[in-house]
């Protein structure tokens, strides 16, 4: 692939969304460059769940098999790297490749995922994806009826400890720090047996990412299973932002029913813009945004 080469799309992120979005884009005989470098949120989770028909596949067999299929297409190229810039051009968008390559395309689609920020507690970072887990639709079934803990307070706590409740009675909820939860929310968790503990957390200890106890400061240890969280998220890339893409409150890329970004011609799929989390959901929204891609090309030319 030559510097500074024109294609009609440049996704940046090859992962699920980016793929689809590939996918739709190559069937429409579109030139397309996919830039990925290859982080995608799930990669440490032993197996993904709840995709149709690619159920308890590692998360990296999903994406070989989209790979292998989208080679079918053609005009679909690869490039494996980190895009570190994007301007606006009087053509379209000029990407720049960490190691200084440039390639320009009319239309840009971000497909770039999000970045979770572990939490300052031992041992969680080793544990992510395997038994520190964020959605039950995803892991729930595989550690149904474990010991379990959910790290969470206030309300968010509350409703993730009704949520956890469908697929474990044994429950703790850790607010690892003073409690906000209401008196009525106190009450109705003590009701179905749900302990609160206030104390900080100091690590989980885990074998190889299954964890076993749960370590307070200055406390005891906790034995438990497995672990709820949700991570506080930024953005994976920080290009659409320079582009002048608008966050939401949420810190998501604001898009319309097109998976239009705020700038024209720029384009957002999957995790970055989506709060609905989940591998299908990345595949939905990466395949329409092919799509709409497809069909402002072809206004601007018919
Ligand atoms: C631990 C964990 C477990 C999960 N388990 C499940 C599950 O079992 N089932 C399920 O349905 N969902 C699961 N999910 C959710 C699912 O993984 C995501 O919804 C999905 O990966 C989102 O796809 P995406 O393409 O939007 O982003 P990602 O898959 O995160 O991919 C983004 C891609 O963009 C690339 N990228 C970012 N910035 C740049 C840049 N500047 N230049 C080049 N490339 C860039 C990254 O390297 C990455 O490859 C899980 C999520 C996590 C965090």
């Amino acid at each position: 692939m030559a510097n500074g080469q024109e294609f009609e799309v440049i996704i940046i992120g090859g992962s699920y969304a980016g793929l689809s979005a590939a996918m739709s884009l190559g069937r429409a005989l579109r030139k397309v460059l996919v830039i990925d470098s290859g982080l995608p949120c799930n990669r440490q989770t032993p197996h993904s769940h709840n995709f149709l028909t690619q159920d308890g596949k590692k998360p990296k067999e999903i994406t070989n098999i989209a790979l292998a299929q989208i080679a079918h297409y053609t005009t679909v190229e690869f490039y494996q790297g980190l895009a570190i810039n994007a301007s606006k051009t009087k053509k379209g968008f000029l990407v720049e490749i960490q190691n200084g390559e440039v390639f320009q395309a009319k239309k840009l689609v971000f497909a770039t995922g999000i970045k979770d920020i572990m939490p300052d507690i031992e041992g969680f970072t080793e544990c992510w994806g395997i038994s520190a887990v964020h959605c039950p639709y995803c892991h729930g079934y595989e550690i149904k009826g474990q010991k379990t803990g959910i790290i969470a307070n206030g309300d968010a706590a509350m409703h993730y400890a009704q949520l956890i409740h469908q697929w474990t009675k044994d429950l703790m909820l850790f607010t690892n720090g003073k409690s906000t939860l209401t008196e009525e929310q106190s009450n109705k968790l003590k009701k179905y047996n749900i302990t609160v503990v206030e104390t900080d957390i100091d690590a989980l200890v885990h074998t190889d990412g299954y964890i076993e106890k749960i370590v307070l400061k200055d406390g005891p240890a906790i034995a438990l299973n497995a672990v709820y969280y949700r991570p506080v998220f930024v953005q994976h890339s920080d290009i659409l932002q320079a582009l002048g893409c608008e966050l939401t409150e949420h810190g998501l890329i604001r898009v319309d029913s097109f998976q239009k970004t705020t700038i024209a011609g720029v384009f957002a799929c999957g995790d970055n813009s989506n709060p609905m989390r989940s591998v299908a959901m990345a595949v939905a929204s990466g395949s329409a945004t092919g799509a709409f891609v497809n069909h402002e090309l072809i206004g601007e030319t018919f």
